[in-house]
């Protein structure tokens, strides 16, 4: 079932909730792959109820990003969806969801400014803004984020904790090529030649975690990652941080997460890695 109206969309939700109905829901910018279908999986697997959003959200983007020219491929969507026999596919327009007199923002503070925050400093506003929206008018029992967007999960997940939202967020594990390229939309921005070069992101990062086990400090392992990656492209960031508060770390201690963002070309990629220090 296509629902585009958020009016329609918040009875079915209230319908469901009344019928004491399970929910669970996959929030997305559709030009679906196999990274989202894996949480369309897990939610299928944990609840009665599946709803996943396609929406392309202009709140997210800044002035100079590929808004207009995002990946968009409804058609295709909705035939891998049909495939799961999810419960509804929610299409809003972008009217529907910003009328003109739309007026509120919503910001989580310290956790949206390091890392893609620099760089991109609406793109969390506009994610946190547009997901409340969608919790209220999906009102899920569960929401399933990739960990593709680890910063987007953890303020996701400071949002439901700060404001009480009735949530369970479900966070599922990056889903990658054979050759370790993280898949995203935005791979189908990159050329033949690109392509080749991309998973060399992921083979940084590889490289990052062996020196963190071989006993190198935070420092040294972000400077092997960045000499790594500045062979093949303009780094944005490197970090070695503390996955709770994202925070620059000092020395090893429990987990750590290394996180990097580049541009190949006209493409910005992102990707990062979970290291435990405990397990050697
Ligand atoms: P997007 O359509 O890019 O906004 O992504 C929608 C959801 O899919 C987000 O929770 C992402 O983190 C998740 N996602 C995107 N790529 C991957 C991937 N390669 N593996 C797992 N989850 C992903």
């Amino acid at each position: 079932m296509i629902i585009s109206s958020p009016q329609s969309m918040q009875k079915k939700a209230l319908k469901w909730l009344k019928a004491g109905k399970s929910v669970g829901f996959v929030p997305t910018m559709g030009a679906l792959h196999e990274g989202h279908l894996s949480l369309v999986r897990a939610s299928k697997r944990d609840n009665d109820i599946t709803v996943v959003s396609i929406f392309v959200n202009p709140a997210q983007f800044g002035p100079t990003e590929d808004y207009g020219s995002y990946p968009r491929s409804l058609k295709m969507d909705l035939s891998a969806l049909k495939l799961f026999s999810v419960d509804a596919v929610f299409i809003p327009d972008v009217s529907d969801i910003y009328p003109e007199d739309f007026q509120t923002t919503v910001n989580v503070g310290k956790l949206s400014q390091p890392m893609c925050g620099k760089s991109r400093p609406v793109f969390f506003g506009g994610v946190a803004r547009v997901v409340l929206k969608l919790f209220n008018l999906v009102m899920p029992t569960r929401a399933y984020f990739g960990l593709k967007d680890y910063q987007q999960f953890l303020i996701i997940k400071q949002l439901i904790k700060d404001l009480n939202l009735p949530v369970i967020i479900v966070p599922r594990a990056i889903i990658r090529e054979k050759d370790g390229l993280a898949l995203s939309s935005r791979n189908a921005y990159l050329s033949k030649e690109e392509r080749k070069i991309a998973p060399r992101v992921y083979a940084a990062l590889e490289l990052g975690k062996e020196a963190a086990k071989s006993g190198k400090n935070p420092k040294q392992v972000q400077r092997i990652i960045e000499d790594h990656l500045k062979k093949n492209f303009v780094i944005d960031y490197v970090t070695v941080a503390d996955p709770l508060t994202l925070a620059s770390l000092k020395t090893f201690r429990g987990k750590a997460l290394l996180a990097v963002a580049v541009w190949l070309g006209k493409t910005r990629l992102i990707d990062n890695l979970l290291v435990n220090q405990d397990t050697h």
